[in-house]
């Protein structure tokens, strides 16, 4: 009994320090694990290069908790800029989310631009202290990095234009950049954003944007050039447009069959609706149209670098316009004049010819949409001509060809027919400017491209 005491006892004298150690050791990596990973860290979504653009930080806590922040640039005179983090908390720039990630964003602060400003092109330092707490400690964390300052937008010079559109027509802004500029447009104040078509040279870049104000002068009669470069440093200019307002857009009033509408949206939708009332219609009118238009804008609001067209538009052979762009439409219920149904703007022209007509190609181009129901235009073929340029047929009873497909004037599209929300046989053609619908008459006419867009492009070129 004794020796087995004495083992036992043995063993007690042998272990327990060991168990000690550990639990020692245990404590000290858990309490040095807590030292070193609990607390807060700075994720700053800038590299090297500060700008005017807005600044943000992520903060993360980490099981830590911050209790004040200290975040200041410094010039190399040491002048400083602090951030006033209770501001920006108080004007919710700061956010809490749930992962406990904090988001600041400095935007529109005056002294903190003059700031900028005054050492544009300077090396300085941003420097953050951060008080906080863990389990176990409480402690500052302080860290430093060098930031290059560049507030200076491209600069834009020698614009040319000839200073008038005509009402639903094409104008034309040349001009250059700094070669700082990385993503130039202009604003026609109306919605319209039209990318401009570069050539880089040694020491700058030329520009040539055409632009539309669509049915409608230029917002003020002005057109905004925009520059930014790679920091979203921005500068802008404005030039005046004068919009010659050479034709008056007609308004017609149009008055339904409920029998013919009710057969179209069946059609349209795939339904067998037979009791049609105005929300059928504005179903069909409106929210269709919305959508139909949404996706042609989609597809041509893209710029392809070649021009493939060349010439004046061809229009359907011995057709005659029977509705103009932005005529304005409203509808009625035959026999009730009282109720108005919906306004809409035409945003092309109907040509109509012979049943069945055959529909080329206005000019040289590339398929770049096919689809036998497009909603209200129904049968649908859009050729991309390049730098910006789109035609639109609608209506289209058969379409002869595909995605991809390279045409030119001589190239049969399809044949004209009642697709979509038509009721006599004819070709709807639009004409589109980087997703903005124009007049396509003047397509039609060779003297008024030559002017617009033929020789400003000619000139732009020749540059090189
Ligand atoms: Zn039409």
């Amino acid at each position: 009994m004794s020796a087995k005491k004495r083992v036992f006892t043995n063993k007690k004298v042998n272990y327990l320090p060991r168990a000690v150690i550990t639990i020692l050791l245990i404590v000290f990596l858990y309490v040095s694990y807590i030292f070193i990973f609990h607390k807060p860290s700075l994720n700053f979504e800038i590299k090297n290069v500060i700008s005017l653009n807005e600044f943000v930080i992520s903060i993360f806590e980490k099981n830590s908790r911050i209790k004040n922040i200290d975040i200041r640039l410094i010039s190399k005179d040491k002048n400083f800029y602090k951030f006033n983090i209770d501001s920006l908390i108080a004007n919710h720039e700061l956010q809490e989310l749930n992962d406990k990630k904090l988001k600041l964003i400095f935007n529109n602060d005056e002294e903190a631009i003059s700031f900028l400003k005054k050492n544009d092109g300077e090396k300085i330092i941003l420097k953050y202290e951060i008080s906080y707490e863990n389990l176990f400690f409480d402690r500052i964390l302080i860290n430093e990095f060098d930031l290059n300052v560049d507030v200076s937008p491209p600069k834009i010079f020698d614009v040319r234009t000839d200073g008038y559109v005509y009402l639903g027509g094409i104008g034309y802004v040349a001009f250059k950049t700094s070669k700082d500029a990385k993503n130039t447009y202009l604003e026609n104040g109306n919605g319209g954003i039209f990318k401009s078509l570069e050539i880089k040279k040694n020491d700058y870049i030329d520009h040539l944007i055409f632009f539309t104000c669509s049915n409608i002068p230029c917002k003020q009669n002005k057109i905004k050039i925009i520059s930014e470069d790679m920091l979203g440093n921005k500068v802008q200019i404005s030039r005046k447009i004068k919009t010659i307002k050479n034709k008056k857009w007609s308004n017609i009033k149009i008055f339904l069959d409920k029998g013919m509408i009710t057969d179209k949206y069946n059609e349209i939708f795939n339904s067998n609706l037979d009791d049609f009332t105005k929300e059928d219609f504005l179903k069909l009118n409106k929210e269709e149209r919305l959508i139909n238009e949404t996706y042609i804008n989609s597809v041509t609001s893209k710029i392809s670098a070649k021009k493939l067209f060349d010439g004046k538009f061809k229009s359907l052979a011995n057709s005659k316009v029977s509705s103009e762009y932005s005529e304005l439409r409203t509808y009625y219920f035959k026999n009730d004049d009282s109720t108005i149904l919906d306004k809409q703007y035409h945003w092309g022209i109907d040509l109509s010819s012979v049943k069945n007509d055959n529909v080329y190609s206005a000019n040289r181009g590339q398929v770049v949409l096919v689809e036998k129901t497009l909603g209200i235009y129904g049968g649908v073929v859009i050729i991309d001509h390049g730098i910006g340029f789109y035609t639109l047929y609608s209506h289209l009873d058969t379409i002869n060809v595909n995605k991809g497909d390279n045409v030119d004037k001589q190239t049969s599209l399809g044949t004209t027919g009642t697709s979509g929300f038509a009721f006599g046989d004819h070709l709807h053609f639009g004409v589109f400017l980087q997703g903005t619908p124009v007049d396509p008459i003047e397509f039609l006419d060779k003297k008024y491209l030559g002017i617009k867009i033929f020789d400003p492009y000619l000139k732009f070129k020749g540059e090189d």
